[in-house]
């Protein structure tokens, strides 16, 4: 594990979203192993996140934590971040300019970690990472070949945690997706030999 060399990739002072930095505590950055072979990518910070800054705690994140427990991960496996780093007002999508504004420190950190796979968590995720229209519901658990500020990955899309909480029919979308994500990681990480449960 590397969490030293955090960071290098943490971003500090960015104010290019102003609605965004009127209404942050902070700006969230990713977490986890900078070597990770598995890199999840969520939408923004909502409210537990911008207190605790943390991508992905609250009730998503226990979510998200069980499913990796469940496959025996945590948190100290994989890498997670967010499209954009600051959290939208009254937990709006963020912008398209956002998006845009946000991707370079996305690129930075994919570039720094260079995971195997890429896995997007839900609709913003997915349509900013892959670049057109994504039906979650019906491309969960497919693997596409993407292209993030010029560099090649290897993108999963995966149904948001959240959404196993208000619609338990995407639990096993969700859960099958990840499943997806460890074997392909198992399968060759990268290099041949899989990090995931080293740490
Ligand atoms: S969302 Fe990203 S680009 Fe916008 S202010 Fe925050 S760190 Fe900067």
């Amino acid at each position: 594990m590397s969490d030293d060399a955090d960071a290098d990739i943490d971003v500090h002072d960015c104010t290019r979203c102003p609605a965004l930095c009127d209404n942050r505590s902070r700006i969230v950055n990713g977490v986890g192993p900078v070597d990770a072979d598995l890199c999840l990518v969520g939408e923004g910070p909502g409210e537990n996140e911008d207190e605790q800054g943390e991508p992905f705690v609250g009730r998503s994140g226990e979510v998200l934590d069980d499913a990796l427990r469940d496959r025996g991960l945590s948190r100290r496996d994989i890498r997670i971040v967010n499209c954009v780093r600051c959290r939208p007002p009254d937990n709006r999508d963020p912008t398209t300019a956002e998006l845009e504004n946000c991707r370079d420190h996305l690129a930075a950190e994919l570039d720094a970690v260079d995971p195997a796979v890429v896995v997007a968590l839900g609709k913003v995720p997915a349509e900013h990472l892959l670049g057109r229209s994504v039906a979650v519901t019906k491309e969960a658990g497919t693997l596409h070949d993407a292209r993030v500020a010029g560099a090649p990955r290897r993108v999963l899309v995966c149904v948001h945690p959240a959404a196993t909480l208000y619609d338990p029919s995407q639990r096993e979308p969700f859960g099958a997706a990840l499943d997806e994500a460890v074997a392909l990681v198992g399968d060759d990480g990268g290099d041949g030999q899989s990090r995931l449960g080293e740490f």
